[in-house]
Order: structure tokens, then C-alpha cells, then sequence
């Protein structure tokens, strides 16, 4: 006899792996992120040393500082706001029949909609 997995230890699994998934890209971007803030200092200190800032140098300058918001901004969203992008990704579903909408309050025990009999389970054998 094989016991069907309740929803919401599925969700709580799938959610588990989503933010993993999340933190790896929140690293990664992160990591462009510092990266951009890198090349945004050594223009910095290029053009103060050489003293003159050209026009190329000056949009490099610049162009580094956006790029490293447009990674970074991602990212700290993604960590401060994780638990709404993971009910966003991975939502628990609403909690009635599929076929006549009756509100399934204690869903995870039930086998059958009790207003119209179908069958809530896919996994159930027979
Ligand atoms: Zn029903």
C-alpha cells in the first residue's frame, strides 16, 4: 500500500529547492554585482590620478555604477523578499474541487469531494 504525499509536504519540498535556486542566483548576481563595483573603483581611481576623465572613461564610469545596481537590486530583492517570491514561484493551490468549486477545508484528509464525489487524488491507485 502506498501512502500518497500530502500537498503540502510537496510544497514545502518544492519550496525548499526553489530557494535554493534563489540564493545561488542572489550569489551569483551578487558577485556581478561586486564586480561592476570593481571596475566602478578602478575608473575612479584612474581618473582622479590621471586628472582628466575622457568621454569614454566617463560613460565606463557610469555604465559600471548602473550595472552594478541592475545585478545588485535583483538580488537584495530576491533575499529580503523570499518567502513572497517563493509563495509567487511556488503558490499553495486553492484549497477546492477542481470540478464543483466546494471549499475543501480539511482537503489533505479527503480522498472524495464530498458535495460531488470526484476524486481528489491522482495518485491513489484505483
Ligand atoms: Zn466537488
Amino acid at each position: 500500500m502506498s501512502h500518497p504525499i500530502p500537498d503540502g509536504v510537496w510544497i514545502g519540498r518544492v519550496r525548499m529547492v526553489a530557494r535554493l535556486a534563489l540564493r545561488i542566483a542572489s550569489v551569483v548576481l551578487g558577485l556581478l554585482a561586486a564586480r561592476s563595483l570593481l571596475a566602478w573603483g578602478y575608473y575612479l581611481v584612474e581618473s582622479s590620478q590621471s586628472g582628466y576623465v575622457s568621454g569614454m572613461a566617463y560613460v565606463q564610469f557610469w555604465w559600471s555604477l548602473v550595472m552594478a545596481a541592475f545585478y545588485a537590486v535583483p538580488a537584495a530583492a530576491m533575499l529580503l523578499w523570499e518567502p513572497v517570491v517563493l509563495r509567487w514561484l511556488v503558490p499553495i493551490p486553492d484549497r477546492r474541487c477542481p470540478g464543483c468549486g466546494y471549499p475543501l477545508l480539511s482537503h489533505d484528509a479527503q480522498e472524495r469531494c464530498p458535495e460531488c464525489g470526484i476524486r481528489l487524488r491522482a495518485n491513489d491507485p484505483a
